[in-house]
């Protein structure tokens, strides 16, 4: 049930957000997912809830300082406008005591929950130690919600559930375009987990007009059609999905790469000679561009993951910002995700009122937009 359902107050909450963010020295670089969840935050304040704030940081094999959540302390503050107590233990007599003395509406953050390695096992045991917290769960961690983890899945499963208001966006935004295979659907696809995005073109293969490739992802289909796409390894296995996944399939016409240090500009054609594999595709080209410029404007519903180039190298950012470009002034109903993805786009244009939907989910958008059922959500009875 969405989080409005629960009627009571002053009831200690235990909130699951996924405020997993990328730090640069002391700098956050993405902090979209922790301004989402401030609705459902505010909301839990105002009725006086007193809210056990509680995600994962990283994927720390044990405790290490590096990845306390209490770095995260100073940028919630600023983004949440709230004061924020810190106990550095997830479960026990301290956290519990820490729970009796904090304030009605106040927040309470939890350390990094995957410092206990039960939390990835999905502990069930590490859930009911979670329990003895709180008398309610509620979710806004909807790009967690393919993980079945003990905090997203165990302990929802015997606590009364709530999610948040974020996460009902979510989940509604994208089950439009998973209910929308009758219209015109253009996806652009890039990056580089090859493994994550296989699964969404076999779905979407039938189901979407046309498929834009970029990035790593467009390398490994140019490699099985007998393209020489110079220096690049890929898994077998991923060759030979590629091979069975063609049709729809619409690949970049020229590149972008770097040759003995040098950026070069490549076509199509210059990857038909095999003399030379010297090089490394890094980017799309101008005129792939203006193709899929052409091809996006017939579409009525566009999804778009993973980068069309080496987005961190400034060189080779072009064809990501361009794409970013192509998709806002197009303005139509768009849905954005995956970390890299997201990064290419200002915070400014997240924030502005646009048809754009910017998911907040990487790997769970892709696996929700397969029609797969998502642990974390069925456990919400979503
Ligand atoms: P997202 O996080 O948006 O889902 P991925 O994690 O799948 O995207 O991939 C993002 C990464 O892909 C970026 O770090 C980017 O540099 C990389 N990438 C894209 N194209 C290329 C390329 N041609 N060569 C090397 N890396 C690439
Ligand atoms: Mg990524």
């Amino acid at each position: 049930m969405v989080i409005e359902r629960l009627k009571e107050k002053k009831k200690r909450v235990f909130l699951r957000v996924d405020f997993n963010v990328k730090f640069k020295g002391d700098k956050i670089l993405d902090d979209f997912r922790i301004k989402t969840a401030k609705r459902t935050i505010d909301y839990l304040s105002k009725y006086n809830h007193k809210i056990i704030l509680a995600t994962h940081l990283g994927n720390p094999k044990r405790r290490i300082s590096k990845l306390s959540t209490k770095k995260l302390i100073p940028f919630l503050e600023k983004i949440l406008k709230k004061r924020i107590n810190f106990v550095d233990d997830c479960i026990g007599e301290k956290v519990k005591e820490k729970i009796k003395r904090l304030n009605f509406g106040g927040i309470l953050l939890l350390e990094n929950l995957r410092f206990y390695k039960e939390e990835k096992k999905n502990s069930e045991d590490f859930a009911k130690k979670l329990k003895e917290l709180a008398d309610y769960y509620v979710s806004e961690a909807f790009s967690v919600c393919h993980r079945k983890h003990s905090s997203v899945y165990a302990l929802p499963k015997i606590m009364k559930n709530y999610y948040g208001f974020r996460l009902k966006d979510e989940i509604k935004v994208l089950s439009k375009v998973l209910n929308s295979c009758k219209k015109p659907i253009i996806l652009v696809l890039g990056g580089a987990k090859i493994s994550t995005k296989v699964p969404l073109i076999e779905f979407w293969k039938k189901r979407s007009s046309a498929i834009l490739l970029g990035g790593v992802l467009a390398i490994v289909f140019l490699k099985v059609k007998g393209f020489n796409v110079g220096r690049f390894l890929v898994d077998k296995e991923f060759l030979l999905s590629a091979r069975k996944l063609q049709s729809k399939i619409i690949l970049p016409i020229d590149f972008y790469a770097i040759s003995k240090n040098k950026k070069i500009y490549l076509t199509l054609s210059d990857l038909l000679k095999q003399n030379n594999s010297s090089f490394k595709i890094l980017d799309i080209g101008e005129k792939t561009l203006d193709f899929y410029q052409k091809i996006l404007k017939v579409g009525e519903i566009i999804v778009w993951n993973g980068p069309m180039g080496l987005i961190e190298d400034k060189r080779f950012s072009f064809g990501s910002i361009e794409m970013a470009k192509i998709i806002k002034k197009l303005n139509k109903f768009s849905v954005v995700g995956g970390g890299e993805t997201l990064s290419i786009f200002s915070s400014k244009s997240i924030e502005k009122n646009s048809k754009i939907f910017y998911s907040t989910g990487g790997g769970a958008m892709l696996e929700f937009l397969t029609s797969k059922k998502l642990p974390g959500l069925k456990v919400l009875g979503l």
